[in-house]
Formats: structure tokens, sequence, C-alpha cells
């Protein structure tokens, strides 16, 4: 699908340059980019297309959950109207999130559409993995790049006990089914707790390493309140780096994904380990994200409160892109420096859940 209303030739006059008033030096940004007041260049969005998910993990959601009604989310067109205005203002990688967004009926369609926006290169995905024995195959045809796949732990019990409700097996032949695909990338994201899942963290370092995929361990973050101080399960990647060292040879790597892991190689296999550390090596300085819910709010950092509505500016001009091009470039001027995970360990300010604000 071509971006017409969004060419950096045709944005509406004055902003040419997608920069924040307060923006400081501009001369490396191209024109038609965005970039926030700290001089961070915007490249990466992550789009929650639903809060409904078929799982309830512990750590993400409470056991009872009210979910939103049909109109207070963004329908699948208004997601790709968000998608098509940050493609137009140079953002090359959309994540398509939730919730669980293979949940979401039609949730193929917006797939489809977006891996047709020229200009965007990488379009990947995040998923509990328990859709997709059904849905693989059609989402590398429709052009996803790459899928990120949840999983805590290997035993059957214990995935219970995390997700209340998930069946493992339904997940590994997901896993089984996203190799088979051929995307270009498979990773598993596992969220390391104490006394929960730290006793599995080279068990499925070894599985990721035997079914050729990559992995990364993320330390536990402090969005919404639960039934359990999470200060008490924090486990940090420097701890599992240390459980990992006596069973593998990893090599630190300067790749990255366009995400905040650190990758370590293993010389001789496919798998890369990465850790995605918000307390312990903070990354808020390269950040190029910002993140929008399924009810359309534009949060522009996943651990702060400030957010921008974009519900009503899209259904207030659903023929006209501009207004919706001018929020997203307000939107830079209150992207924050950075979060402060390690304060609100003990005493949470953000009250949105993950599943929320799109992981
Ligand atoms: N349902 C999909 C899934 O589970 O992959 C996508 C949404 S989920 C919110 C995205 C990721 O966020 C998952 O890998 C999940 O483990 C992670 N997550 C949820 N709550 C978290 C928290 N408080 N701290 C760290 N990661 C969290
Ligand atoms: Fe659902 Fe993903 Fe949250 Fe688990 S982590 S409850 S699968 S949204």
């Amino acid at each position: 699908m071509r971006n017409e209303s969004l060419n950096p030739e045709s944005v509406p006059a004055g902003l040419e340059h997608f920069m924040p008033p307060t923006s400081p030096a501009t001369s490396s940004h191209a024109p038609g980019t965005l970039v926030d007041k700290y001089g961070r260049h915007i490249t990466y969005i992550r789009l929650s297309i639903t809060d409904r998910c078929d799982f309830r993990c512990f750590y993400c959601m409470a056991e009872e959950m009210e979910f939103l009604s049909r109109d207070q989310v963004l329908s699948l067109e208004e997601c790709l109207r968000v998608i098509r205005s940050f493609v137009g203002m140079g953002v090359t990688k959309v994540r398509i999130t939730g919730g669980e967004p293979l949940v979401r009926r039609n949730a193929l369609w917006l797939l489809r559409e977006a891996g047709k926006l020229e200009g965007l290169k990488e379009l990947v995905v995040t998923t509990n993995g328990s859709q997709l024995d059904r849905y693989a195959a059609e989402m590398h045809e429709a052009g996803v790049k790459r899928v990120n796949i949840s999983l805590d732990t290997l035993r059957a019990d214990r995935f219970k006990a995390i997700t209340r409700v998930g069946d493992i097996d339904k997940v590994l032949r997901g896993i089984d089914a996203a190799i088979a695909a051929g995307f270009e990338g498979v990773k598993l994201n596992t969220v390391m707790m104490r006394g929960v899942n730290d006793d599995e963290i080279v068990g499925l370092a070894r599985f990721a390493v035997d079914k050729g995929i990559d992995l990364s361990f993320i330390e536990e973050m402090p969005l919404g309140s639960i039934d359990r101080s999470r200060a008490d399960t924090y486990f940090s990647s420097d701890e599992a780096l240390e459980l990992l060292r006596p069973h593998f040879d990893l090599v630190s790597s300067a790749e990255t994904t366009g995400g905040p892991a650190h990758y370590w190689r293993i010389p001789g296999r496919r798998t890369k380990i990465g850790f995605i550390s918000p307390h312990s090596h903070n990354f808020c300085d390269s950040c190029n994200r910002v993140r929008i819910t399924c009810k359309g709010e534009l949060y522009p950092c996943l651990g702060q409160n400030d957010a921008l509505p974009l519900m009503p500016v899209l259904r207030g001009h659903p023929e006209d892109d501009a207004p919706l091009v001018q929020a997203i470039v307000d939107s830079m001027g209150i992207k924050p420096k950075g979060h402060d995970f390690n304060d609100q360990i003990q005493d949470p300010k953000v009250v949105r859940f993950m599943s929320m604000t799109g992981g």
C-alpha cells in the first residue's frame, strides 16, 4: 500500500522535520523523521491491538480482569492508520503486541496490510504462542519477519501456575510451527522470577539452543499491582549470566535487533542469548520507540504515566491524517528522559499492566 498522505514531501506545512519545539541539534537527523527533545530518533513503535488474552500470567494480569468494550478499542483500520502515519515519519520497525494479539479477530488482516507498507522494514509480533500452530504460516506470508514467543518455564505444572490457564503443549506446538514457517527470527522471551523459574534458566537456554532459536531473559518490571511484592522475586540479568556461564561458552556480542537486549553468542550455535535489563542496565539513552495502547493512547515511555490520546484525533478526522501526524509530533515533546524502575520496584507508580501498554 502506498502512503500518499504522509510522504515527507506532502506533510502539512510546518511539520516537515517532525521535531518537537524544544528539540536540540537537528543536523544529524534526516528531514521527515521523528526526533524527541533529547535528540533520540524514533524508528520503532509497539502497538497493542487488544487488551484481551487467553492467558492470565500472574505477573502481567489480575486473575479477574475487566476488558475494554469493542468501541473503546481502536478498530483494525484505525490501527493501520496509526502504523501508516508512523511509517510515513520514518518508523521502520513495528511490533504488534497485546494482550494476546492473535486472539483479536482478523489480526491477520492488519498484518497483511501492514506488510504491504513501503518503508516498513520490520514487521514483528510478540505472542504467547497459543495460536501459532494455526497462524504461523499465514503470518509469514503476510510479511511478518520475526516472532517473539513468551515462555517462562518448560514444566507443564509450572506453566499452568504462571499463566493460570495456559496449556504448555499448545505453546510448544506453536514454537515448532513458527520455526517451520521460516521467519527470519524466532525468539523466546522469559521473565526471570526468583523462586518461580530461576532454576530453569539453564534448561530454557538449552531448549533454545537445541531448537536453534534465540532467547531473551527479561528482568521483571513494576507494571501494575499484583498480589505479591515484585521486589521479592526480582532476579537480575547478571545473576542469570553467572548461572549460564558454566554451561555455555558465552561471547559478548555488539549485535542488536533494534531493542534494548544485550546479546551473547555461543560459538558454533545459531542461538543468541539476550538480556533485557531495565533495572540493572538502564537503556533509556538509546530509546528509539514509543508504544500505542489498544485504546489509542500514545505512551512515549513504558515506565511513566504520561500519554497522549490518539483516538479522538483518529475519530474526529476520519479522512485526514494531518491532525494525527501533528499529535504524534506533539508526543515527542512529552517523551521523558527515562524510567525509574529501580525506585518503583518498592513503590510502583505505573498502574497499567504490561498487557495494557503492550509488551
Ligand atoms: N501476550 C503476548 C506475550 O505474552 O508474549 C504479548 C504481550 S505480553 C504483555 C509481552 C511480554 O511482556 C511478554 O513476554 C511478557 O512476559 C512480558 N511481561 C508482562 N508483564 C511483565 C512485567 N511486569 N515485567 C516484565 N515483562 C513483562
Ligand atoms: Fe497474556 Fe502475554 Fe500478559 Fe501472559 S504476558 S497474560 S500471555 S498478555
